[in-house]
């Protein structure tokens, strides 16, 4: 893995290129490829040059940092002022919200372009991309299979070289799933470390917005980018000053290994893991072996708060503030319900008929409180577990890309591939995916790097080690802007 941030930002600070040079660059892959892989779904390219012009000045006048003049994207859930984001649902069609959200304002502040908004799951339900609105993205790296999901058009991009780097969101895994699916590095930040202000609520208690990206360092710089308490998000938190220092320092590091996570994974998958943790170990850390049997509760407990959070986040959607609403009603009743049966797609609904239950009177104690307590006794066990060990090592995901199609008559498998990402966000830890190795189809496998609360600068360090090292390789796509 190679540093594609330090890379352009060398060629723009030297002068060799101008950020409006490589913006236009980036527009023209875009235009002939992004037709075929769907990863944008809105493009802004008026608004990306408009961001270069203003990097130039910054960087001719001395002001630049590391993302000054570098081109990426935004999840179509993350609200840009004046600009298309629709969460891919139809309900928000049209919709440009009057504000950016708070990372938008931090990275634009730094001179970064934004190219466009890319595909998701509608509102980030799903693990594919392909309850969007707008149809599925393609895996650049076999265009028959799924990006995975929800923010699988942002790996996309990234993999096929169609952005520097991308923001992603997480509640379940829509990080660094699809990341993994794509060959790419995705990141998820402790819960509270970037602010959330601006991004359309899924599950607000599990939602993190992070980075996609093409090496751990560009992770990194990214982090440090868009990180830090904020005002406007209530949950927010301070993060250590200073950048996040990447040295790969692993000797003596106590990698935890956890069994349950190994649990009904593939085979392919677990031996690149295994041959991860060797390397590991060969460079000095010591393996310990943990147990955390509450593991095998995370899934439910998941699904029943993202759910409940969800039913209720997504009330708001009314035709009455926001994006579409229906043609033809006869009382303001009849107008909400026409537009939110014909807004919402089959798996939002889903949901908030799922949340909707867990939360009435009567199941409320059996589901919801249920859910919430078993969710303090995940978050006990991990931390626990964090005694013995300063990271866990696991798999991203059971399984590599499906083919596209498949998860639409297979949606219990497709919510048990969400399996190993939950417990992250139920418990509120960081965790990064990097790529560890291919399987038969030549499908790329990620292994996730866990650590405790606000030891993000670890996490961090543990995978740059890979990196350092070459052990980690993100896929590598024909075409798109490359150096
Ligand atoms: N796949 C999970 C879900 O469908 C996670 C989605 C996410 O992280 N946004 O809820």
């Amino acid at each position: 893995m190679k540093s594609v941030i330090s890379a352009l930002s060398a060629k723009l600070q030297s002068g060799e290129w101008s950020s409006l040079y490589l913006t236009e660059k980036y527009i023209k892959e875009i235009e002939r490829r992004n037709p075929k892989l769907n990863a944008y779904v809105h493009l802004t390219f008026d608004e990306a040059r408009k961001n270069a012009e203003a990097a130039d000045v910054m960087i001719s006048e001395g002001r630049a940092t590391p993302l000054t003049g570098i081109p990426f994207t935004l999840k179509d859930n993350i609200a840009t002022d004046g600009l298309l984001t629709t969460c891919c649902s139809k309900i928000l069609q049209g919709l440009k919200p009057y504000y950016n959200a708070t990372v938008w304002q931090k990275l634009k502040a730094q001179g970064a372009v934004l190219l466009g908004k890319t595909n998701m799951d509608e509102f980030a339900m799903g693990s594919t991309s392909e309850t969007s609105y707008f149809g599925a993205p393609l895996n650049p790296v076999d265009t028959t299979r799924v990006t995975g999901g929800s923010s699988g058009g942002g790996a996309a991009a990234v993999c096929a070289n169609l952005a520097a780097y991308a923001l992603g969101s997480d509640t379940g895994g829509s990080i660094r799933q699809p990341a993994s699916f794509c060959g790419v590095v995705g990141f998820k930040p402790t819960y509270g470390a970037v602010s959330r202000y601006g991004l359309l609520a899924y599950g607000s208690s599990l939602d993190q917005i992070g980075p996609i990206t093409s090496s751990v360092t560009d992770a990194a710089l990214v982090y440090d980018a868009i990180r830090g308490d904020d005002k406007a998000d209530g949950t927010s938190c301070p993060t250590p000053d200073g950048k996040t220092v990447l040295r790969g320092d692993v000797k003596n590091l106590k990698i935890g290994v956890a069994k349950e996570y190994f649990e009904g994974i593939s085979p392919e998958i677990k031996g690149a893991i295994d041959n991860m943790i060797a390397e590991y170990e060969r460079a000095g850390a010591q393996i310990v072996e943990v147990s955390i049997p509450a593991l095998k509760l995370a899934l439910p407990v998941y699904y029943i708060i993202a759910c409940a959070e969800a039913s209720s986040n997504l009330g708001r959607y009314d035709g009455i503030r926001y994006g579409y609403r229906a043609k033809n009603y006869t009382s303001v009743d009849d107008m909400i319900t026409k537009t939110r049966t014909q807004g919402f797609g089959k798996e939002v609904k889903k949901r908030i008929m799922l949340g909707t239950y867990v939360l009435s009177s009567g199941y409320f104690d059996a589901y919801y409180k249920k859910a919430c307590l078993l969710r303090k006794t995940v978050e006990s066990q991990m931390a626990e577990a964090f005694e013995k060990c300063d990271v866990l090592f696991a798999p991203t995901a059971p399984n590599t890309a499906f083919k596209q199609g498949y998860s639409g008559g297979n949606a219990v498998e497709t919510y048990l591939s969400d399996v190993c990402t939950v417990p992250v966000n139920i418990a509120g830890l960081p965790a990064i995916s990097i790529p560890c190795g291919v399987d038969k189809n030549g499908m790329p496998v990620g292994m996730q790097i866990i650590g405790k609360k606000f030891s993000d600068a670890l996490v961090l360090d543990t995978a740059y080690y890979a990196e350092r090292e070459n052990l980690s390789l993100c896929a590598d796509v024909e075409g798109g802007v490359k150096l």
